[in-house]
């Protein structure tokens, strides 16, 4: 096969080695972690060294740390009315989320639809504090989830001013940190998060593994999702995926040792993607620009694109990116959070995200941007109506 360049990291990323090894190690356990004899309790540390390692990645102590099948998952458990916090167990009555979150926390996990409200966000892609404060005043104790960074422009969220509002009105903050760990700072205290999401395979473990960490053991979640045995402290019950799990916490300490190295190595190339994007196109638009972005990536649009079209035409030139909007199905609907930072038709169907990671090289960019070339210059034909 052709060399190929695979510029959809935010989709997801590749399996770190460190992982991949942890992996293989980890599958050859024959114990079950609940069992008492010599084979159960070696499955069991493999589980305890990862669950050190998650916490270590985001300053947490290992007992904060649950384990889950997925960040969908994890966020789903965090957004209930029943989360407790020291003495206080008085349901609350109201989530506020960002329009730009991701759809496992739109969804609302387990509140009611109407007692669901959308924070909405500026032209920059960041969301309206001023806006959140207004909807606190409205909703006093509320639960407000914000992510710490957009997975389709990269906007890093003002995580930290919003937590200060949130605790001022007796209000808890669930941060959604799936596509920011890794990537850039992310510890659960400066963040002034009470729960924070994880996904085991945006930096470099598997597919279908996640985790929800909590701020210390003031934060109580008395529901869990999954009843059964008492796995996860009682709040998720079935027998840890033990391979899985020790390849999250293989990857968790890879991201942790190499994110300075990595996020620098990231810029620098995405710098010279952006830069080379403008050379071609001078009149694209990079959403999020205006704002603090995540090293790895850039959502971008052009007169006369169409997202779904240039996916393929890029996969055609061997390179791998998304359209900014497309849903599970494959299919492209206008971006929300393009739509929620106020960008108007067409603009909202035709962005592509290009998303790159610690393996991309010079010449991915070189491969991106003479694909870049080609389909723009299809482009100003058409617009010309050259091609018609
Ligand atoms: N949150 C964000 C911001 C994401 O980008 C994703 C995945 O794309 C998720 C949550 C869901 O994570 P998972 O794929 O582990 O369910």
């Amino acid at each position: 096969m052709a060399e190929r360049s695979y510029l959809d990291w935010n989709a997801t990323a590749p399996l770190r080695d460190e992982a991949s090894a942890a992996l293989a190690a980890a599958l050859s356990l024959p114990g079950n972690p609940s069992s008492v004899h010599a084979e159960g309790r070696a499955a069991r540390r493999a589980v305890e060294r990862a669950r050190e390692q998650v916490a270590a990645l985001v300053g947490a102590r290992p007992g904060d740390v649950f384990f889950t099948s997925s960040g969908t998952e994890a966020n789903m458990l965090a957004l209930t009315p029943a989360i407790e916090v020291a003495d206080d167990k008085r349901p609350r009555s109201r989530l506020l989320v960002s329009a730009i979150e991701h759809a496992s926390v739109r969804a609302g996990g387990r509140f009611q639809r109407e007692a669901l409200d959308e924070i909405p966000v500026a032209a920059d892609g960041r969301v309206d504090l001023a806006a959140l404060a207004a909807a606190i005043a409205q909703s006093p104790r509320p639960l407000v989830s914000l992510m710490l960074a957009n997975n389709e422009t990269g906007v890093i969220q003002p995580v930290a001013e919003a937590a200060a509002l949130v605790h001022a009105a007796g209000g808890l903050l669930h941060v959604d940190a799936v596509q920011a760990v890794g990537r850039i700072d992310c510890d659960i205290a400066a963040l002034g998060a009470d729960l924070l999401t994880l996904s085991a395979h945006k930096i470099g473990g598997p597919k279908g593994v996640g985790a929800l960490v909590r701020r210390n053991d003031d934060i109580h979640l008395p529901e869990p999702l999954i009843r059964g045995g008492g796995q996860e402290r009682g709040l998720r019950a079935g027998t840890e995926n033990v391979a899985g799990i020790a390849a999250f916490g293989a990857a968790a300490a890879a991201a942790r040792r190499e994110r300075g190295r990595e996020a620098a190595h990231m810029l620098a190339l995405r710098g010279r993607l952006e830069t080379g994007l403008r050379a071609i196109s001078p009149q694209a638009t990079v959403f999020g620009a205006d704002a603090e972005r995540l090293p790895n990536t850039t959502l971008f649009a052009a007169a006369g694109m169409k997202a779904d079209t240039a996916v393929i035409a890029f996969d055609l030139e061997g390179v791998a990116v998304s359209s900014g909007a497309a849903c599970s199905s494959g299919k492209v609907q206008a971006s929300y959070v393009l739509a929620a930072m106020g960008v108007a038709p067409p603009l909202t169907r035709g962005a592509v995200r290009v998303s790159l990671g610690w393996s991309t090289t010079e010449a991915d960019i070189e491969r991106f941007l003479t694909a870049w070339r080609k389909l723009a210059t299809a482009l100003s034909k058409d617009e010309r109506g050259i091609a018609a």
